[in-house]
């Protein structure tokens, strides 16, 4: 509460990264709708008073270099636009990898500013032995309207999907001992056409919160982990003003027991992404993203997203505090806090 409090009051505005258009060589859309940048006050590096902060079960790491040929794997497959060939090798591909787990899938077409669309979310659940869910995501595709470019993504959506598979590999054959934890591997992240407004975004995952909510899944829900721009080599995860303070609070806890501080919420905004459809149901939600991608954010929707621009060390980091998480999530079941009231402070 307290760091909350710090950062409404002491706001130090450092630089402005805006997604419409503030300053020229910022892109017209982002995969995250980012508001101008604040400094964060320093985070504590201690949970919310009444969270135990010694995580449950044996420490879990990920096998970065596995992580860096997944998100190699996938950039290979090509463009991943909604309605290209690229989608649906992703899909296939996504079904090999998971071939042993047990996978769903929640296939839809989207109408969107250029017509309909098909997009598929899938999702790997993986059962735990306390009741309620902790859901990881990360988004799958590349923007429509860069679909005559080479532009494959290799930050933005493929290292995350990449760090997904590799905690894939983790929770793989394991008694958990804990919250079940489900993958999900969204659609239709990006804007269609090329401004990021209204509902032309954020497809797949307002269409899995739907889902979930017309089935019961989302009270069931304790914690929703979005990763985002996660492989960038110049590794600096920002704090979202639209998540859920303790559960970043708690990520942060995580990051400081492994030694990775460092490269959590010096940088302070607010995102538009993946994670509020889930947010505006009332779900803990927090966006884990480096939106601050080459100098001034210069390879941010731009054939320069390349595996080159990535780092195995990044992903070793966001994967092994994920995973922490998580650890620390567990050994609080009992008295995990609820999200704050959604309508509230939640864009919409
Ligand atoms: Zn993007």
């Amino acid at each position: 509460m307290l760091t909350a409090l710090m950062r409404s009051f002491f706001p130090v505005i450092l630089l402005f990264l805006c997604a419409t258009g503030c300053r020229q060589n910022a892109p017209a859309s982002t995969s995250a709708n980012a508001a101008p940048v604040q400094q964060s006050a320093p985070p504590q590096a201690s949970a919310p008073s009444q969270l135990t902060t010694e995580p449950q079960g044996p420490a879990w790491h990920i096998d970065a270099n596995r992580t860096m040929q997944y998100t190699k794997e996938m950039v290979a497959l090509g463009p991943r636009f909604p309605g290209s060939k690229g989608q649906e090798k992703v899909a296939a591909w996504l079904r090999g990898k998971l071939s042993k787990d047990h996978l769903e899938e929640d296939a839809f077409v989207a109408d969107t500013p250029v017509g309909k669309l098909p997009m598929r979310n899938l999702v790997a659940k993986f059962p735990g032995s306390k009741d309620g869910i902790i859901v990881l995501a990360s988004h799958i595709d590349t923007n429509y309207h860069l679909r005559n470019t080479t532009f494959i993504g290799a930050n933005d959506g493929a290292s995350t999907t990449g760090l997904l598979l590799a905690i894939a590999d983790q929770l793989r054959g394991k008694k958990l001992e804990g919250f079940s934890v489900w993958l999900a591997f969204l659609d239709g992240e990006e804007a269609v056409e090329k401004e990021w407004r209204n509902e032309n975004n954020t497809y797949g995952s307002r269409h899995l919160a739907a889902k979930w909510q017309q089935d019961g899944t989302i009270p069931k829900i304790k914690a929703f982990l979005l990763a985002d721009m996660l492989g960038d080599a110049d590794l600096g995860i920002f704090r979202d003003s639209n998540s859920t303070a303790w559960l970043e609070d708690l990520v942060y806890m995580a990051a400081t027991r492994l030694g990775y501080q460092s490269h959590f919420f010096e940088n302070q905004t607010g995102v538009e992404d993946d994670h509020l459809p889930f947010a505006r149901l009332g779900v803990p939600v927090a966006d884990l993203i480096d939106i601050d991608y080459g100098y001034n954010n210069a390879y941010h929707h731009t054939t320069e997203d390349t595996l080159d621009k990535l780092s195995t060390k990044s992903l070793q980091i966001s994967g092994d505090v994920i995973l922490e998480t998580i650890r620390l999530l567990n050994a609080n079941a009992d008295h995990l806090p609820a999200a704050p009231p959604p309508a509230a402070r939640v864009p919409s």
